[in-house]
């Protein structure tokens, strides 16, 4: 480990490559069995043939230290706001953390009978009729881990009901604008995808997609408001379109933060949904979980959700497996419960009229951050945008020959995450911003700060912004091998894998 002023953020070896001291972290009893090696007796064989001689040595308090220095490598929502687009990274209130923990909640075991666990199974009840009232739908499952197991999860309904009817398409159609996550759902589902064109402010090109529905076609997935952040102006013309020829409309919910409490897709034609409660509802996301995307429908698609369903029988709560047409378990157990218990506690401290409020502030922050960068960055569309906004590099290389990947590189010198950028793909050099509810307009001012001070930079030494980030504890990394070749797992020096 080299030594080279760092401030705080100190650089970090593996646990594994720590010089081994011998230290544990645990005290244990005397032994009263013969003594064999703790190493060989942990590592096991499989290890040992990859050349691992032992575990890491570390005392609790080393343990301790290594994994909060890791923890300072890594950006978070609690440090600095996070504008990524399309991901809604907004401050996860305390209160959930505390209602979470709650023993009678944080220690149920999953396996106990209904009568042992009514408590728990209310708040599922509750929370799922919470969320119907919030989208207009009829029914929910809970279940489904993140949004794209959501997705998964509502084209199945689709399939299934066309099956009921005895129909077996072939199709899905997505937009040319949608999240990868649209497509892979409706590949892994059993069917083909069928773009549709957009227009160039990423509305759906009705024109086109009158042309590409037929009697093959089992639907359609939409995110509303699109990616650049514009509500589908025509999305009763579009459910029209897709229901004449016996289509499903697929919501793809993620953008709900822009309309909680002023429209809802169960009104305006749309058949079967997922929820982000990791993004519009407050649970902590980033590095891959726990999510949770529950999943809503009509009255026509219920029959087929996952099971077990929670329903209430006079006063009591319990978990019904007995639904034939369902298309069975998506989840473990229940989905991630105490993600669940966090999302509902988030929209009972809120309440209507609070969570209103969320959205509008949302859409009023991305404005705010539109008009204010309007001088300095392209915005991409002339279209009214909701919360979130996106700037495409026209004009950016102007500064020293920059491009959307240098700027949001040096946004992490000045304590920004990037936001996301190359996407959507129709927008070029993409740089999506969004900041949701939670920043304060300081926060906002600090980050159009930032902007300007970096163009300027790059102004007067566009390698500066080139070479960025400069302050972070790795510098910029190979993307194209990192994606190519990844590395995921850590092997000793002379292992038979390293060769
Ligand atoms: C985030 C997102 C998804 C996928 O959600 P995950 O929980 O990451 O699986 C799908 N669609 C859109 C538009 C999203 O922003």
């Amino acid at each position: 480990m080299s030594v080279k002023p760092s401030g705080f953020i100190q650089e970090e070896p593996l646990s594994f490559e720590y010089p081994a001291g011998g230290h544990v972290g645990v005290k244990l009893r005397a032994l009263d069995v013969p003594e064999v090696d703790p190493a060989e007796a942990m590592a096991g064989a499989a290890l040992r043939s990859d050349g691992l001689q032992a575990l890491p040595q570390l005392s609790e308090f080393e343990t301790i230290r290594h994994f909060t220095r890791l923890s300072k490598f890594n950006v978070s929502i609690d440090a600095a706001m996070y504008p990524l687009g399309s991901c809604t990274m907004k401050y996860n209130p305390r209160i959930n953390e505390v209602v979470a923990r709650l023993p009678g909640l944080a220690h149920v075991h999953p396996l106990l009978p209904d009568a042992l666990v009514q408590g728990t199974l209310e708040v599922l009840y509750r929370l799922d009729e919470l969320l119907r009232e919030i989208t207009g739908f009829e029914a929910a499952s809970l279940q489904p881990s993140a949004g794209a197991q959501g997705e998964l999860t509502g084209v199945l309904l689709i399939r299934a009901r066309l099956e009921a009817k005895g129909e077996r398409r072939r199709y899905m159609l997505v937009p040319d604008s949608a999240h990868g996550t649209n497509p892979a759902s409706a590949h892994i589902a059993g069917f083909e995808v069928r773009e549709v064109k957009s227009l160039p402010d990423g509305t759906v090109d009705i024109a086109h997609l009158r042309a590409q529905m037929d009697d093959d076609v089992a639907g359609l997935m939409l995110t509303n408001p699109n990616t650049l952040g514009i509500f589908e102006r025509e999305i009763l013309g579009i459910a029209e379109i897709v229901h004449a020829k016996g289509g499903y409309v697929y919501f793809d919910g993620a953008n709900m933060n822009a309309q909680v409490g002023i429209a809802r897709p169960g009104d305006y034609g749309m058949d079967v949904m997922h929820l982000n409660l990791h993004k519009t509802f407050s649970t902590p996301h980033g590095g891959g979980g726990p999510g949770a995307g529950p999943c809503l429908c009509t009255r026509e698609l219920e029959p087929y959700l996952p099971v077990p369903r929670v329903e209430k029988e006079g006063e009591r709560y319990r978990l019904n497996w007995d639904v034939p047409t369902s298309i069975g378990k998506v989840s473990t157990f229940y989905g991630n419960a105490g993600i669940l218990v966090r999302a509902l506690s988030y929209i009972l401290a809120l309440g209507g009229d609070g969570l209103k409020q969320m959205s509008q502030v949302a859409v009023l922050n991305a404005n705010y951050l539109r008009h204010k960068l309007a001088n300095v960055l392209h915005v991409a569309t002339e279209a009214p945008t909701l919360h979130e906004v996106v700037f495409s590099d026209k004009g950016l290389a102007e500064h020293g020959g920059i491009t959307t990947t240098d700027l949001a590189k040096r946004l992490m010198d000045y304590g920004f995450h990037p936001p996301t950028i190359y996407f959507p793909l129709t927008v070029h050099g993409a740089l999506m911003v969004e900041p949701t509810e939670s920043e304060p307009r300081a926060e906002l001012d600090r980050f159009v700060e930032a902007i300007v001070a970096i163009l300027a930079e790059a102004d007067r030494d566009p390698d500066l912004v080139k070479t960025a980030p400069h302050l972070t504890p790795r510098r910029r990394l190979d993307e194209t091998r990192a994606a190519r070749q990844p590395i995921l797992r850590w092997t000793p020096e002379g292992s038979p894998a390293t060769k």
